[in-house]
């Protein structure tokens, strides 16, 4: 079994829950006291957020790759971003280590192609939403058009995820509010989505597939169960 190394933090709200994911499923998966084989390195969002709004995406970047080398250098055998956003520079961190990066976007792939939907409405951060990294690598390392919603709706999105959802706060009336973009994109005249994704790590505490009666990808899920997979459990 390989050790998975987490860079983390990102909120440790979302942190917490795959931590809980990944050792439940290796309960579950091994039986008995079996539990996941783990290596974390939990940054302070703080931290992240004030470059993320500065658009320090280097120095994000460098950060990323350190963590990811600390945690090859402590016997990692694959590692997992736990964050979508910061899949922004995946490639770069995948450069300076040798292990595999467990890319979330190929999760998340599996599932949609699985479940046989075509158009996701994809719900994450703005960064996520409105630059290409994630967009275009659903688009072109796995033929997945997703739509996102419109910009009032994306800032609401967004705030929601930093103003609450990393802040441990979990609003009903922004749950109703991600039900109505949600339902908004469904039934758009042009191009109606088919499916949504939970395309921030902690949508997940706020909206589950449950709520649904058509697919529902919730990322942290698919994320945690593909590092199982790969890490032999
Ligand atoms: N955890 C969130 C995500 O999956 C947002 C926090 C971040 O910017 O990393 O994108």
């Amino acid at each position: 079994m390989k050790k998975i190394g987490l860079i983390g933090g990102m909120s440790w709200e979302s942190t917490t829950i795959y931590y809980q994911l990944l050792n439940r499923m290796a309960r579950e998966r091994l039986g008995g006291l079996h539990a996941a084989d783990l290596l974390l390195r939990s940054f302070d969002f703080h931290d992240i957020e004030r470059l993320q709004t500065a658009g320090d995406w280097d120095g994000l970047t460098q950060m990323m790759v350190d963590a990811a080398r600390g945690l090859e250098a402590s016997g990692a055998g694959c590692l997992l971003i736990c964050t979508n956003t910061m899949h922004k520079m995946a490639a770069e961190v995948q450069a300076a280590v040798d292990i595999p990066l467990l890319h979330i976007g190929d999760a998340i792939a599996s599932a949609v192609h699985d479940s046989g939907a075509t158009r996701p409405l994809l719900l994450a951060t703005r960064f996520a939403m409105e630059q290409d990294f994630y967009l275009g690598y659903l688009r072109e390392r796995h033929g997945i058009h997703a739509v996102v919603p419109e910009e009032l709706d994306r800032m609401e999105v967004h705030r929601v995820i930093y103003e609450e959802l990393c802040q441990g706060k979990v609003i009903a009336s922004s749950k109703q509010t991600y039900m109505q973009i949600i339902d908004k994109a469904r039934s758009d005249a042009d191009l109606p989505a088919d499916s949504v994704i939970f395309g921030c790590t902690e949508i997940g505490l706020l909206i589950t597939p449950d709520d649904f009666s058509f697919p529902a990808f919730d990322t942290t899920v698919l994320h945690a169960e593909a590092a199982l997979t790969f890490a032999g459990y």
